[in-house]
């Protein structure tokens, strides 16, 4: 069988700047003022100086400013949801369409906008339809069902367990990883086939029920957990003649190209990231104090992991989380990825704010041309 195109060769590297096609698309969203912010009127103080037109924005606080960080976009808070996805997922969704894997996620404070950017429904009125539905119709209008077939899993990690949004019955699920191509396996986690786009809406809704249910059972709220859609896709193609032995150079060479049909598959890991405020151990009992612990682990090995990555480092530390084993095969290496970091406009989270732009930052450095190493 030839192997996976996934592995086989990066589209990107085909061009002149393969190494800024392939770095990590890092964008902020700033959210508009919510009604308490709109409430304090002429006393509203900002913390952030957006220069959209240069992507770039300066942190501030009293008389201060700091330098201009760069980034690969600057959201204001008139961005339309249509916009976030173009720039942000599009070019992610097109490489995942192509065979190679992708991840697009949201990072930052609890009420920034992560779920709106998302995880959004917008049933009713598309133009707020956040980047899940976006990715779900982008891929079902790309395909065709009689050949491809597009699957979601959706899942939610807390406490370091999988759970399954789709069967909340399945806890625990396990992360296996196959110890010759590095492909990650969730076995027993329900994978349902999309038909379309009436089914996205049902299947997101059901996990956002059971994502909601699971977290009053556990007295918590959604924004401890990490929420997970993996999107499968398999695609049916024919090779182009010049693509054969270059591209694919286990396959014989007496097959004639026109003659191979080829299956890809790749996924697409689309992660509404749990709450990166740094949340304080003391004053906190149990279960938060066990919260604070995973939460501030697994984004802690997620922060580890990229600036590993940007190091060019050949020790990747995806092991010391679940959700960095999960992301193992499709963050780094050929696989694309986007994240949007959100931040809020008000000058009372300047800490939290400063802390998800300087995460934003060390992300821009880094550049998947090279492939996770084995530790
Ligand atoms: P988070 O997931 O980061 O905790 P949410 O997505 O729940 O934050 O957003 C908090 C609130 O702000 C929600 O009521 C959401 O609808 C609203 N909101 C966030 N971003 C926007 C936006 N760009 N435009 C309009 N409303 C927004």
């Amino acid at each position: 069988r030839p192997p996976s195109p996934a592995r086989a060769r990066n589209p990107a590297a085909d061009h002149d700047g393969a190494a800024d096609l392939c770095r990590v698309r890092v964008a902020v969203r700033i959210r508009p003022k919510n009604s308490d912010e709109l409430a304090q009127g002429a006393d509203f103080d900002t913390c952030v100086e957006l220069q959209p037109e240069c992507k770039k924005l300066k942190l501030k606080k009293n008389n201060w400013a700091s330098e201009s960080y760069q980034f690969d976009e600057i959201f204001t808070e008139n961005a339309s949801q249509k916009r976030i996805y173009q720039v942000v997922a599009k070019p992610v969704v097109e490489s995942v369409l192509e065979g190679y894997n992708g991840t697009v996620m949201a990072y930052g404070q609890t009420g920034t906008g992560k779920t709106y950017t998302v995880g959004q429904l917008g049933k009713e009125d598309p133009s707020e339809r956040g980047i899940m539905v976006r990715a779900l119709e982008h891929i079902l209008s790309s395909i065709s069902l009689e050949t491809d077939s597009v699957s979601v899993s959706y899942l939610q990690l807390y406490l370091e367990s999988v759970q399954d949004l789709l069967a909340p019955e399945k806890t625990n699920i396990p992360i296996v990883e196959d110890p010759k191509s590095g492909e990650v396996s969730l076995p027993g986690a329900a994978i349902v086939e999309i038909k379309d786009l009436e089914h996205v809406f049902q299947l997101l809704q059901i996990g956002e029920t059971n994502r909601h249910a699971a977290n009053t059972k556990m007295n918590t709220e959604s924004s401890r957990s990490h929420a997970i859609l993996i999107i499968y896709v398999q695609r049916s193609v024919r090779l182009k003649e010049e693509e054969s032995t270059s591209t694919y150079p286990s396959v014989p060479e007496h097959i004639i190209p026109d003659d191979l049909p080829l299956v890809l598959k790749s996924k697409l890991l689309i992660v509404d990231l749990a709450g990166s405020e740094r949340i304080d151990k003391s004053g906190s009992e149990g279960h938060m104090i066990e919260e604070a612990k995973f939460i501030n682990l697994s984004l802690s090995s997620l922060g580890k992991c990229i600036n590993a990555l940007a190091e060019n480092s050949s020790h990747i530390p995806t092991r010391d989380s679940k959700l960095t084993r999960m992301l193992r095969d499709s963050f780094g290496g050929t696989a694309r990825t986007s994240l949007v970091v959100t931040v809020g406009p008000s000058v009372r989270h300047y800490s939290e704010t400063s802390s998800t732009i300087l995460f934003g930052q060390r992300a821009m450095k880094i550049v998947n041309t090279i492939r996770l190493k084995e530790e």
